[in-house]
């Protein structure tokens, strides 16, 4: 071939051809002898396309020592296209052997050297121009090969700053990794510590992810479940609940779906409790993966509650005891008080003896000392049980002044003390009652601490606001480590002074406590020897209030001659001591010990008295207040009435309220008594005649006690107005309606708590089938809830026992103008919008949840302030919106409209 390989051979080549020492070799060259080598490359190099066939001269090897002569014919074939040559060993007989040739023959050798050797030059040249050629091959493969190198170089260079950015980059990871080390070590101590505090609270804690599976729980988690380290990835589904729980996972739904907390209280297993709550696993970036659960153990909290319960309790039976016991002895001490005081002033009276009267003189105060300390055990007991109403309006100082003077001035008389009552002609806004027992107990003490010849003076000063009542005395005076101490429980100063008429030590405790309770502040300044001042700071009564004008005081002169008074009373030392003040005074009295009696008396027509004195506790099934309604139906006719109490009961205060009468509480002296009939007897009358001109009325009444309907059956009746009495709802509304009286407006008045349908509920019934009837609704004390309730139901008025004649009039007038108004808002709706505007916000939360009918005891709780504070708040919302009662308040703000 092209190279010279031999491809293929055949015949007896190997005469001419030799294997060649060193590797095999199939080049035909390296094959031929040395001497042949020449003569062969010459004739291949020649045989071409153009010359195909070359024949050698002759050539000679020497076969077996024999020598052979032969010529090489060499012939140039194409085959596929690849150049070949056919090389030919062609034997020649011997006697060609050219040393054999004959000499002419040495030219023809000449001339076949020269063409050999034109030959070896022609391919010589050529051999020298392909080398030419190849040598700048090489020069250019050689420049290429310098380029290359020369990139080589130059990305070398770039390598070896990779490989330092590479470094520096590798560095950087040194250091990345070594932090990311630390942060995954500090990561793994915070775990750990994670992991510690979630234990040892042992706590129940199971974190769920978003399927409710479980990711973590602690062992205590165990008391709930029985769970196993396996159990991690398992829905919570899946596992037994040892507690009574089946809200379980509807919660942890609603938790995961709304993102809210849930906290339940749950029985665990043996008795115990639990507070369990779930709340929603937040990652950092805010979003729910799953919720956390968690069971806090509250069993011994609701033990200790369960034992605070019980204490309470037991604390309020025992206080409710104490009151009941307090109330008993408070009635039954006041009726020997009473005949002592009556026997005292007819001793008085009869006896001429200087001595003998000195001696009924102080008779006289120590009887005084006695009913004083009694109230007081009671006022405490009525402040400590809290069941003291706070009721404040406006009125005028000049009135509360005026009873306390006619009270104490006999007693400043008595110990040759000038008592001083400034005029005064401020209206102030306080509860009348509870500022009149402040003020009494101050006074009491300035006489008691007060030697004789001293002096007394009670007055009032508006310096700023705010008002401030003042009682001066000129008496012992106190100690200023004492002024703290003085005004609490049971402390009296240890002074020989101080020992005549002691009490218990508790006039300033109720001096405080009321304080407190009407917000009125208490301040004290005394000088051991030169006498001591008391203050109470009240605040005045807004301008342009209605001033509610109270009865002139008692008179002060003697007493009235010449009635006939119906006397009721069972305890017979009262009864005869009483018979016998009243007759010495001038009157006629005709006694009966019980209610029957003395209607039996005045059935036969044996009275028509100008006044009926009774007491209020009277055997024979009727009270005093009843006594005094069936006397006054029996003899159709409104006779004053006195109702005499040891009573402190509010139910009974309740009743006699009503009954349109004066109550004098036991012991009551002669003096007190001969002003009370004085004001009620015709000539004193002030609050008892009948209104004949008010139009006519259908009233009917809805109440199960019998008492009660016989009692507004009086009242009402009295006012000439048609009354029907029902014992219920149900009775009510099973009536025929009673014939309809032209032009009169019809009015129910119904008591909330019927048996069977409830006040309220009858009302929702009327307005419900669209009847417009005017309904007042009564109940007892302080029932807010109750109130707002019925206001909202449809209720045209709500009134709260105790309820005066007065009140229940008003109240009928007001529902039934109301009602022929269509219904529409009072107009003062948009003044006590104004004031509710001018609340405080606490004063706007403590009303929201009195209007929300919350007793004072959870609102304090809710709002975290005392109960005091929350009432203090509520008095002065009333006192703002200028209301007395509560009932008035729910009035005025519905009246206001929504806020
Ligand atoms: P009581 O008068 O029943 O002892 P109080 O609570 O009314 O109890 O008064 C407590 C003490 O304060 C009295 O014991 C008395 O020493 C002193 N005190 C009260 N008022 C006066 C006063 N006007 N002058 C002097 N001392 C008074």
């Amino acid at each position: 071939n092209a190279e010279r390989q031999c491809v293929y051979s055949v015949g007896g080549v190997s005469r001419y051809l030799r294997l060649a020492s060193g590797p095999p070799t199939l080049d035909l060259l390296a094959l031929a002898p040395d001497d042949l080598r020449g003569t062969l490359r010459f004739a291949i190099a020649r045989a071409d396309r153009g010359q195909p066939l070359v024949t050698t001269g002759l050539c000679k090897t020497s076969v077996d020592g024999a020598a052979v002569l032969f010529t090489i014919a060499v012939r140039f074939i194409e085959s596929d296209g690849e150049a070949l040559h056919l090389v030919s060993f062609i034997e020649q007989p011997a006697d060609r052997d050219p040393a054999l040739l004959p000499q002419h023959d040495s030219a023809a050798q000449m001339r076949e050297l020269e063409r050999q050797l034109e030959a070896a030059h022609a391919e010589l040249s050529r051999a020298i121009q392909s080398r030419d050629a190849l040598v700048l091959e090489q020069k250019a493969i050689n420049d290429e090969a310098l380029s290359v190198n020369e990139e080589f170089q130059s990305t070398n260079e770039e390598l070896l700053t990779s490989k330092e950015e590479l470094q520096s980059l590798n560095e950087e990871l040194i250091a990345l990794n070594s932090q990311l080390q630390e942060t995954l070590d500090r990561q793994r101590i915070a775990s750990d510590d994670l992991q510690n505090i979630l234990y040892s609270t042992n706590v129940a804690t199971l974190f769920l992810d978003q399927m409710l599976r479980i990711r973590f729980f602690t062992p205590a988690t165990k008391t709930f479940f029985s769970v196993i380290p396996g159990d991690i990835g398992r829905p919570l589904a899946d596992l037994q609940s040892l507690a009574d729980d089946g809200d379980l996972l509807a919660d942890a739904r609603i938790v995961l779906l709304q993102s809210t907390t849930i906290e339940r209280e749950i029985s665990g297993p043996s008795g115990t409790w639990f507070v369990r709550r779930i709340f929603p696993y937040r990652t950092h970036d805010d979003r729910v993966e799953g919720v956390v659960i968690t069971f806090i153990d509250i069993t011994e909290r609701r033990r200790t509650a369960a034992a605070l319960d019980e204490a309470r309790r037991a604390a309020e039976r025992s206080n409710r005891g104490k009151s009941r016991f307090l109330a008993v002895a408070s009635h039954d001490l006041r009726q020997p008080l009473q005949s002592l005081s009556l026997i005292q002033e007819m001793l008085r009276l009869n006896v001429a003896d200087p001595r003998a009267q000195e001696q009924i003189e102080r008779f006289g105060l120590l009887l005084n000392a006695m009913t004083g300390m009694l109230n007081s055990l009671l006022d405490i007991n009525q402040i400590e049980s809290g069941v003291l109403e706070v009721s404040a309006g406006p009125f005028a100082l000049a009135d509360l002044f005026e009873r306390l003077r006619d009270e104490f001035a006999p007693l400043a008389e008595a110990r040759e003390l000038e008592l001083r009552v400034m005029p005064s002609t401020v209206t102030l806004l306080s509860d009348p009652r509870l500022l009149e027992a402040m003020l009494r107990n101050l006074l009491a003490n300035a006489i008691k601490y007060t030697p004789p010849g001293g002096r007394i003076l009670l007055g009032c000063r508006h310096p700023g606001a705010m008002l401030r009542i003042e009682v001066w005395d000129t008496g012992i005076g106190i100690m200023a480590d004492q002024l703290g101490p003085i005004f609490d429980e049971f402390y009296q100063v240890d002074s020989p002074a101080g020992a005549r008429g002691r009490g218990f030590g508790l006039g300033l405790t109720i001096v405080r406590e009321l304080g407190l309770l009407l917000g009125h502040p208490v301040a004290v300044r005394s000088r051991p020897d030169k006498g001591s001042v008391f203050t109470v700071t009240v605040p005045p009564a807004p301008a342009g209030e209605i001033v509610a004008q109270r009865a002139a005081s008692l008179p002060q002169a003697g007493p009235t001659t010449g009635c006939t008074i119906a006397l009721v009373e069972d305890d017979s030392s009262v009864r005869e001591a009483l018979e016998a003040l009243l007759t010495e005074a001038g009157h006629t009295v005709i006694s009966a010990i019980d209610g029957p009696e003395a209607l039996a008396l005045a059935s036969d027509g044996a009275i028509l008295p100008d006044l009926v004195l009774t007491d209020y506790n009277l055997p024979g099934g009727m009270n005093g207040v009843v006594v005094l309604a069936n006397l006054r139906a029996a003899l159709k006719q409104h006779i004053p009435g006195i109702v005499l109490t040891g009573d402190i009961a509010t139910e009974a205060l309740a009743e006699i309220e009503l009954a349109d009468c004066l109550v004098l509480s036991k012991p009551v002296t002669a003096a007190k008594l001969h002003a009370a009939i004085r004001k009620v007897t015709p000539d004193g009358r002030a609050d008892s005649s009948p209104g004949p001109q008010r139009p006519t009325r259908l009233i009917c009444i809805l109440d199960d006690n019998p008492d009660i309907r016989t009692a507004m059956l009086s009242v009402l009746g009295y006012e000439n107005w048609q009354v029907t009495t029902y014992p219920s709802a149900e009775a009510f509304l099973g009536a025929e309606t009673a014939p309809e009286i032209p032009g009169a407006d019809r009015c129910l008045i119904i008591d909330t708590n019927l048996p069977g349908m409830s006040g309220l509920a009858l009302i929702e019934k009327l307005r419900a089938g669209g009847d417009s009837l005017p309904a007042i609704l009564i109940t007892g004390a302080g029932d807010i809830a109750m109130a707002v309730q019925a206001m909202r139901a449809g209720a045209s008025d709500f009134i709260e026992r105790p309820v005066s004649r007065r009140e229940l009039i008003d109240s009928i007038e007001r529902a039934v103008s109301h009602a022929s108004a269509g219904g529409a808002r009072s107009r003062d709706g948009g003044a006590t919008a104004k004031r509710l505007a001018t609340l405080t916000k606490r004063q706007k939360d403590v009303l929201e949840q009195v209007m929300a009918g919350a007793p004072s005891k959870n609102i304090a709780a809710d709002l975290g302030i005392s109960q005091r504070t929350v009432e203090s708040h509520r008095a002065q919302v009333m006192q703002k919106l200028g209301v007395r009662t509560i009932p008035d308040l729910v009035r005025a703000v519905l009246s206001a409209g929504p806020a």
